[in-house]
Parts: C-alpha cells; structure tokens; sequence
C-alpha cells in the first residue's frame, strides 16, 4: 500500500493513487507527493524557497520574531474564539429583543458587536500568518472559505455596528429595517461558523463520527 502526504496540510493518504481532494483542506490531488520509505516527511525535507541572503532590518526581525510568536503560542486558534465564542450569543441578545421586547440585551449585543470588530484584526492577522508558514499560503477551497468569512464577517460588523450607532431604536422599534438587521446578524453568525467549521478540520481532521 502506497502513502501519499499532502504537501499543503500534511494529511497522510493511505491507497495506489492519492485521494482527488485533501479531506483535511480541500487541496487536490496534484498536491499530494507519495512517501517513499526512509523519507520521513516530503513537508519537512522540502526547502521552502529561500530569498537573497541579506541582513534583516529592525523591522525584519520584529516581524520574524512576532509571527514566531504567533504560530508557537497557537494565537489564531486563541483569537479566533472571541467571534466565534461573542457572536452567536449576540444573536441570541438581538433575538431576545425583538421577540420580548428588553432593550438591554440589544444594547449588550450592540457592544459585542463593536468589541469583536476592535478583535479582528488580531484574528486576521495571526490567520493570516498561521496560512502563509503552516499551509504555505496554499489557496484550496478550505482557504478561501475562510478568507471570504472574515471579509463577510468584517463588512458586516462595520454596518451593523454604524448602523445601531446612527440609529439606536433600530431594533426596539418595529420596522422592516430591523428584519433587515437581524437577518444580517444571521448571516454573519453564519460565516463566522463556516470559517470555524472548516477551521475545526484543519486543526483536529476530518472525522466522520
Ligand atoms: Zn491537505
């Protein structure tokens, strides 16, 4: 029985051929490389291309040393939950509010939208790390997925957030604008969830029960 690895992600593929698509992140059957024996790892022993030696700047080495950081002290996972974890929850605060009519869960849903827009950028930026030096940039479904949730979810967020700021009674009041608002909540819990989902199965596999 052969081994193949794939080169994006490392998921090892046991069979004659390689599988057409990575389970694990959506990478095709072109990226996978088939482990010969005494070769322990074509991810490992692949030289990533190297640029010209030069002397880093200050600037060069604070960012080798942050995206260091990043990528041992598991950040992106970290950050990740605060959308992941706030978000849902607000949904329920706005729901809460338009079915039984108790503003202070919408003003509580209000700032949590405001605070997991102050966090995205840590989430962007350490995701965007982790995809460069773990999965080498490699641009599968799996990685756009995730790419397009967090510009939904930033997009979204920003005209939420304006929009409660410019209209404070949008949602106490009724009107088909606040349908239109927590329709849009739904959505960006959705996106937020997509890139959990498919987050979930690069860090922990694919695993059908
Ligand atoms: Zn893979």
């Amino acid at each position: 029985m052969k081994k193949w690895e794939c080169t994006v992600c490392g998921y090892i593929h046991e069979g004659d051929e390689p599988p057409e698509e990575c389970p694990i992140c959506s990478a095709d059957k072109s990226m996978f490389v088939e482990i010969i024996e005494e070769q322990q790892s074509s991810r490992d022993q692949t030289e990533l291309p190297t640029t010209a030696k030069v002397e880093p700047t200050l600037l060069g080495k604070v960012y080798a040393f942050a995206s260091e950081q990043i990528l041992r002290h598991h950040l992106h996972p970290i950050s990740v939950h605060t959308p992941n974890g706030v978000l849902p929850m607000a949904l329920l605060f706005l729901l809460i509010t338009v079915l039984f009519g108790l503003p202070h869960f919408e003003t509580a849903a209000f700032y949590s939208f405001v605070f997991v827009l102050l966090t995205m950028p840590v989430v962007i930026c350490t995701g965007y790390e982790v995809w460069q030096k773990r999965y080498r940039g490699a641009l599968t479904l799996t990685f756009k997925i995730k790419i397009g949730a967090s510009i939904i979810t930033v997009t979204l967020l920003s005209v939420l957030s304006l929009w409660r700021a410019v209209q404070p009674d949008i949602l106490t009041i009724p009107s088909t604008g606040r349908w239109i608002y927590v329709l849009l909540s739904i959505i960006l819990v959705s996106a937020v969830g997509s890139a959990g989902h498919v987050g979930g199965k690069l860090v922990f596999g694919s695993r059908k029960n």
